[in-house]
């Protein structure tokens, strides 16, 4: 029962990452920006909030200042982007997409919840509802009584801003997996080499999920992962797919440094489908062993279906 429930959980967490795939205008979206509050702050970024009076995460936008620093240098470029921290109950009238809380990065806005957000407060009552020893583990990285908010805004946010770098020239990938590994890859590299403050709210909750294992995984090649994805699969099946994809990005930045992600971005942006016709699968292992490195390709070359 529990692990059916986390794994419930997780499905909200990842399902952030599946709506990134729409047509993205060179600039940010500034409509949605309409009522709310700028944020004085050092950044370069511009921060909006829809109420300046509920408790802000500051390290949420003291990550991000620190991310889009290592990003810009590593890809040699300058990314602007806007964070906008919305409440639960304006939710609906600025982001793009429910429930409110999950971060999500579209036409240049990192969209966060502000103040206590439903999706953690809903996963923090689900996990009251199973025995605590099952996830005491917890409680010593995201605190007692949790703040899951430590992992859906301050590291989800990472995850949704190496997006934009890509999403800056291309949103139509040869392979959404590819999409979805680079921003895992992209999130872990930023973390590892910048932050070991921010490595166990990164990893552990992940781990936990992972624990409950691949039963409830009816679809588990990455064919079905680009057939289906999040619209057919079931949520618990779509975050079994995230995963994989977060320990593959290890494994792959772990084996080959930071510079791996300057490669997988530029191929990305040179083979996206707004340039170039579908490569086969096996053209595209070809294309990715010469311009990305055979460690990406293995994901697909090696892809195991247990
Ligand atoms: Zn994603």
């Amino acid at each position: 029962m529990e692990k059916q429930q986390i794994s419930c959980f997780l499905w909200l967490v990842f399902s952030t990452f599946t709506f990134l795939g729409f047509a993205q205008e060179s600039g940010v979206d500034t409509s949605i920006h309409k009522g709310l509050k700028t944020l004085k702050t050092d950044y370069s970024f511009k921060t909006f909030v829809s109420n300046d009076t509920l408790k802000r995460s500051d390290q949420t936008l003291e990550n991000l200042n620190l991310a889009k620093h290592y990003f810009d240098a590593l890809f040699e470029t300058y990314l602007d982007f806007v964070v906008v921290l919305i409440e639960n109950k304006l939710w609906e009238k600025h982001a793009y997409f429910p429930p409110p809380g999950m971060p999500q990065a579209i036409k240049g806005n990192i969209i966060l919840g502000l103040g206590k957000s439903l999706l953690s407060q809903t996963v923090e009552r689900a996990l009251l509802e199973v025995p605590k020893a099952h996830w005491s583990t917890l409680t010593t990285v995201y605190g007692d009584p949790l703040d899951l908010d430590l992992f859906y805004r301050d590291i989800l946010s990472i995850h949704e801003l190496v997006h934009l770098y890509q999403f800056k020239n291309g949103t139509q990938p040869q392979r959404k997996w590819l999409q979805e590994l680079f921003a895992n890859m992209g999130m872990y590299a930023f973390v590892k080499a910048e932050s070991k403050a921010l490595y166990p709210l990164m990893d552990t909750y992940p781990n936990f999920v992972l624990k409950s294992g691949a039963r409830m995984a009816t679809y588990r090649t990455l064919n079905d992962f680009e057939d289906k994805y999040v619209q057919e699969l079931s949520p618990q099946n779509y975050e079994w797919f995230q995963m994989q994809f977060y320990k593959q990005a290890q494994t792959i930045i772990d084996e080959n440094g930071p510079s791996i992600l300057v490669d997988l971005l530029n191929f990305l942006v040179e083979t996206d489908l707004s340039q170039t016709e579908q490569l086969t699968d096996a053209a595209l292992l070809t294309a990715l062993d010469a311009k990305v490195g055979e460690s990406v390709a293995n994901v697909m070359r090696h892809w195991k279906t247990p």
